[in-house]
């Protein structure tokens, strides 16, 4: 096996030491305020986190670091969870492409957290499971494409950042168009971001719209002309890595119902689901996905139906192990600072972000052949 040098050194204990120091003091005000942790962000760059998974198909890349250091900022914040995902996507778009150009001067920068950014690929997905049209529309001109349209969500965006989309292209004589995939600078001419907020939860995940006005994307920033090919490779990394937000913010429910096992214990030993149901049902989940995280370039079917179901499984026991920790906690759960209802309203995040559950479902049932 061709063993890739690492872009970064990973350091563990800096890890925790962003996570309970920096991260874990300052979650409320990331809820409440809707404020964006950029330096936290950048600290877990310093510390290796965005840099373990990047050896590329040949490398010998294994996911476990990438999906263990997300879990560990979402057990805190699920905002922040999901902007590591963001990050380790991106790299991982860069990382599991020929472009020798992103993978020389984009690349390394990323693996650092010295520059930000994620991935617009909802809308493209949803578009190639047939859920909704494409939004961003290209045409081939000297040297690159010409885009536009609008992408309504991409986070952990800042203004020098850059995000992995696609677009379809027109083929003359043709019906279906020609899917493109490519790494996008947010400074661009023609790109307007403007942060959208407007959720129940998640508002310090810097999450903008996207306008395209005849954005020209050179040649060298492509990852994938025609894209389905990088698809497939990229696609099982992509599904797996969000199983680190939902391990993290399963791990802080359990921990939210044993802390009030002494004051509460002898009436909540009722309540039909206890800590040990939850931590069963999370232990066998974290070994499949972690198991699965050593060989992430598997492109067959059976590999990614297995994904699938584990990213399922990931998203709905999110979402049970926050109601259940809400129901163990009681009022203390509720009230405007309790970790329990903030919790329940970042797990739902798991269950809706791309692929949903519903999307989820639809691609299990035309891989089992039900659909
Ligand atoms: C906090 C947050 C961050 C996100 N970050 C990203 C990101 O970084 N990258 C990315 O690609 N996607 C991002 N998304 C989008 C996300 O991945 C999903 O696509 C989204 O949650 C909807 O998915 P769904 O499959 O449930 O679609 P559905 O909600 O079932 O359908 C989505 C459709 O509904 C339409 N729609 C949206 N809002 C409204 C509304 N208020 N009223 C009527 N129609 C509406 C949309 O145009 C879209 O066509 C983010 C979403 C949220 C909430």
């Amino acid at each position: 096996m061709n063993v890739v040098a690492p872009l970064t050194v990973y350091d563990p204990d800096e890890l925790e030491r962003v996570s309970a120091d920096l991260l874990a003091p300052i979650v409320r005000k990331i809820d409440d305020e809707r404020i964006y942790p950029e330096d936290i962000m950048r600290a877990y760059g310093a510390a290796g986190a965005y840099g373990t998974h990047l050896a590329g198909p040949q490398g010998g890349t294994d996911l476990t670091t990438a999906i263990l250091a997300m879990a560990r900022a979402s057990e805190e914040c699920l905002s922040t969870g999901f902007c590591v995902w963001c990050q380790d996507t991106l790299g991982w778009y860069i990382a599991s492409s020929d472009n020798d150009y992103l993978k020389t001067e984009i690349l390394p920068k990323v693996a650092r957290g010295q520059a930000l950014g994620g991935t617009g690929m909802s809308n493209p997905m949803k578009a190639m499971g047939e859920i909704e049209p494409m939004r961003l529309k290209g045409e081939r001109v000297e040297g690159g494409y010409r885009v536009k349209g609008l992408l309504p969500w991409v986070s952990n965006l800042v203004d020098d950042g850059y995000f992995g989309t696609m677009f379809h292209v027109e083929v003359p004589g043709s019906d279906t168009p020609k899917r493109v995939m490519a790494i996008i600078h947010a400074g661009w001419d023609g790109i307007k971001l403007k942060l959208d907020h407007e959720f129940v939860a998640m508002g310090g995940t810097a999450t903008c719209n996207v306008q395209f006005r005849d954005v020209f994307v050179p040649d060298n920033f492509l990852l994938g002309d025609p894209a389905p090919a990088f698809i497939r490779r990229i696609r099982p990394g992509f599904t797996l890595l969000q199983c680190g937000m939902a391990a993290g913010i399963i791990k802080n429910c359990l921990e939210l119902m044993k802390q009030v096992e002494g004051p509460l214990g002898h009436v909540n030993k009722y309540l039909e689901k206890q800590p040990a149901d939850i931590e069963a049902a999370y232990d066998a989940l974290v070994a499949d996905v972690l198991e699965m995280a050593k060989t992430p370039y598997d492109e067959s079917d059976a590999f990614y139906l297995r994904v699938l179901k584990a990213r399922l499984a990931g998203g709905e026991l999110a979402v049970e192990a926050a109601h259940w920790a809400q129901l163990h906690c009681g009022a203390r759960g509720y009230v405007t600072h309790g970790a329990a209802q903030r919790r329940l309203r970042e797990a739902y995040f798991v269950a809706i972000v791309t692929p949903a559950t519903k999307h989820l479902r639809k691609m299990i049932a035309e891989l089992e052949g039900t659909a």
